[in-house]
């Protein structure tokens, strides 16, 4: 394999190497066929985001049950059904009534589904997710608490789309910021998601658990 077209696993390989051994790297599978899913595991890469139900679903029941399924895009509530037989993670809860529908429909299958609270930290209007204080208020009145088929694990953000490196360590230091005010009160939260194929290296300095990434790996879309 030549250095100048490194085959998907040898991309998953090289990023693995620059990350602390605390960061899951999920390797975001959108739009791409199924070899390309394939072919990542040959690194034994089992950590796999999508953000199309539908696409997820398709991909699910294709490919081996070791995959573990986030779901990292925005997500409707009436799709949640769909894939909480099966999803690992799912990223971005923007809103109470989609964690009280995963939760009912969680606890109908007999499971309880992992979630991240996604925060609005960009700078960027179409991008789905908390407002920070909005965020801080709701657990504070332990909105949580009825809630026992779902279990927060931790927060999710995007950075605003941008070559300025300083504002994007800004709004991921923020999250960050965020994360750990919360986390004395919330004993299962370990999980931070933030940093994509444009902006890993940077979160992971402010502190990132878990990145996102696409192109990257699997080429532009
Ligand atoms: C598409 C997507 C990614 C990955 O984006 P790349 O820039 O291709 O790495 C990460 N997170 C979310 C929420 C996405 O929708």
């Amino acid at each position: 394999m030549s250095d100048s077209n490194p085959s998907i696993a040898d991309r998953i390989v090289s990023i693995r190497e620059e990350l602390p051994p605390e960061v899951t790297l999920v390797a975001v599978s959108k739009t791409k066929p199924n070899a390309s899913i394939q072919d990542a595991m040959e690194a034994d890469q089992l950590d796999f985001g999508e953000n199309r139900v539908q696409e997820l679903q398709e991909k699910e029941a294709a490919l081996p049950k070791s995959i573990r399924w986030h779901q990292i895009g925005h997500l409707q509530t009436n799709k949640v059904k769909a894939i909480v037989p099966f999803v690992h993670l799912i990223h971005a809860v923007d809103s109470e009534r989609l964690l009280v529908e995963i939760d009912r429909r969680a606890k109908n299958h007999g499971r309880t589904v992992d979630a991240l609270l996604q925060v609005h930290i960009a700078q960027e209007d179409m991008k789905f997710g908390w407002q920070a204080p909005d965020l801080t208020r709701f657990i504070e009145g332990n909105a949580l608490a009825g809630l026992e088929h779902v279990r927060i694990r931790g927060l999710m953000g995007m950075a605003t789309f941008t070559p300025d490196h300083q504002q994007v360590a800004r709004e991921f230091k923020g999250l960050r910021l965020l994360y750990e005010s919360l986390l004395d009160s919330n004993p299962s939260w370990d999980t931070l998601s933030m940093g994509m194929s444009g902006d890993w290296r940077i979160a992971i300095d402010e502190g990132s658990t878990m990145i996102r990434v696409g192109s990257s790996i699997f080429g532009g879309r």
